[in-house]
């Protein structure tokens, strides 16, 4: 018999919850619950302004949590990891209700399994609450259904971002795998986007279908539709940068199948090229 716990209600716990791309719309049931129940909000730079004045919302103003940007903003250094770590640990043992509000979902390269890790080590009682994924969002905001059976079997995620001290990934190997018939989404690929563009080609043909969805499901979303021989050079003419996705695959030319509402003009150019 599965008999749960019941928990004290006093008792403090952290909650990794992914706020999806950042419009509230895409935030699930169970991170808003979540997030009402806070005391304390560590909050991600990928986090829309949005989703935290959602999140910030109380009936009783002494009920608002306290917020702790983690992140980027403001031309701020980003907070150490380990400190990170430390005041979730600390903070749930004290008997806070935290919440660590991430971009997209908590386990998709956003360090929450190693904070996971870390807090279940500490004795502190963890959960995860996920997220809509960016990878997901982008393709959904060109119309393309990852795995499109009549295009592909498969999706790889990939980060193009290597850990310290590691090497990145090998692109002619990834790129001769998305010759399969698997979907290749990179995430942090814009700073390495001239070298993952010369490994893919070893493998995949000029005309490989590419796309870039910069903030994708957010009010400044921004499309570039392409050929991979093409993808830096139009990356630089439309002014694409981060935060985005870099698309690569066959499954691309399904988009049109699905687009709602009208293109972006660079968008257009580039699907009357691919069509
Ligand atoms: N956990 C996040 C990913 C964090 S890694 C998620 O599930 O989406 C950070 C990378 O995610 C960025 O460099 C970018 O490649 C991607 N990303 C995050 N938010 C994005 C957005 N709104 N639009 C496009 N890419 C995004």
């Amino acid at each position: 018999m599965n008999v749960k716990k019941k928990r004290d209600p006093r008792s403090g716990w952290c909650a990794l919850v992914g706020a999806g791309p950042g419009d509230p719309d895409l935030l699930t049931l169970q991170a808003l619950r979540t997030l009402r129940h806070a005391t304390l909000l560590l909050v991600d730079d990928l986090v829309g302004d949005a989703v935290l004045d959602l999140a910030l919302r109380r009936r009783n103003p002494e009920h608002v949590p306290r917020v702790v940007h983690v992140g980027k903003r403001g031309g701020c250094q980003s907070t150490p990891q380990d400190f990170i770590e430390r005041l979730m640990v600390q903070s749930a043992l004290a008997g806070e209700r935290v919440v660590r509000l991430k971009g997209g979902d908590p386990f998709v390269f956003g360090r929450g399994g190693e904070e996971a890790q870390v807090l279940r080590a500490a004795g502190v009682d963890v959960r995860v609450v996920h997220g809509l994924t960016s990878g997901l969002v982008a393709a959904s905001a060109l119309g393309v259904p990852w795995t499109h059976r009549e295009h592909a079997h498969g999706v790889m995620l990939v980060t193009g971002h290597a850990k310290e001290g590691a090497t990145g990934p090998d692109w002619a190997v990834l790129g001769a795998a998305a010759a399969q018939g698997l979907t290749l989404i990179i995430y942090m690929g814009m700073a390495r986007l001239t070298a993952l563009q010369a490994g893919l080609l070893k493998a995949l043909p000029p005309a490989t279908p590419a796309a870039i969805v910069q903030a994708a499901g957010t009010a400044q979303e921004k499309l570039c539709l392409c050929r991979l021989v093409t993808l830096s050079s139009e990356a630089r003419l439309h002014g694409m940068t981060s935060p985005a996705i870099i698309l690569i695959g066959d499954v691309l030319r399904a988009r049109t199948a699905l687009q709602q509402g009208p293109p972006s003009p660079c968008l257009r150019s580039a699907a009357t090229r691919i069509a």
